[in-house]
């Protein structure tokens, strides 16, 4: 989850200004559909995508510099169209433009594992509408987790509503999931998304420690055996995380399955 998103950003900053610009002109679209739609869009915000959607605006708008930030800022405001269409027709509409917002960026090791073009083994375990959870893709020990959002957010300030909602639920129910597998001293949660040169796609690790592990890294606990592991850079075997993500993809089934008889 650290050194495993290591593909450098592309300098392209030129070409993401300009597709922030478009992007802001596709979520100004939908907006106006959905408010003809009487959903609840400030014309505000709407005034804010209509700045953006002017070449040269986007990127001013944006409180960073890396391009990332500038192409993703727009991705908050589509997601709050989703939850709320107003009409069937206006609702087909506005999840068809959500989906032509959504950013996938190319390099982006979330986006390419999400869009297919980067292996990702034992396949991916449990969707929510925002979230999504694998096995990691790196040297951190077998059974650690990834949660990430759907969508290319690098900031935990910048999740929409419904990613904030389905985040302490999914968090909880992945750390079941990895100690009833592992039996571990303790499951660790955490996150540092941190680039050299920018923000990454958010990759929340819920990580179980063994003895066993510890015992493997000289004793080692907390950041101290993260950091160890990522320099020592040995993976887990891949057919071994094969197996554990089968198990894993039960596991949340199951859990799906209580939750939705505690409901009815
Ligand atoms: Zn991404």
């Amino acid at each position: 989850m650290l050194a495993i998103i290591t593909m450098p950003f592309p300098p392209l900053g030129a070409i993401f200004a300009t597709a922030a610009a478009v992007t802001a002109g596709i979520a100004l679209i939908s907006h106006l559909l959905a408010k003809a739609g009487g959903a609840d869009v400030s014309w505000f915000s709407m005034g804010l995508e209509a700045l953006g959607a002017i070449p040269g605006m986007a990127s001013r708008q944006s409180s960073g510099t890396s391009p990332e930030s500038a192409t993703t800022s727009r991705v908050p405001y589509a997601a709050r169209l989703y939850p709320s269409p107003s009409s069937e027709a206006v609702g087909f509409i506005t999840v068809a433009l959500y989906r032509l917002v959504r950013v996938d960026v190319a390099g982006c090791l979330g986006c390419d594992l999400l869009a297919g073009r980067h292996e990702l083994p034992g396949g991916i375990l449990h969707e929510t509408a925002a979230w999504v959870v694998n096995h990691v893709v790196g040297p951190l020990n077998l059974g650690t987790l990834i949660v990430g959002p759907r969508e290319h957010v690098v900031a935990i300030a910048e999740l929409d509503d419904t990613a904030a909602a389905e985040l302490g639920p999914l968090l909880r129910d992945t750390a079941r999931v990895v100690e009833t597998l592992c039996r571990p001293e303790q499951t660790y949660v955490c996150m540092w998304s941190h680039g050299r040169d920018a923000r990454k796609h958010l990759h929340i690790a819920v990580q179980p420690v063994t003895a066993e592990v510890r015992a493997r890294y000289g004793g080692l606990r907390s950041e101290q055996l993260q950091a160890r592991m990522l320099a020592d850079g040995d993976e887990p075997d891949i057919a071994e995380v094969e197996q554990f993500c089968e198990q894993a993809r039960e596991l949340f089934r199951e859990i799906a399955r209580s939750s939705a008889e505690d409901r009815s």
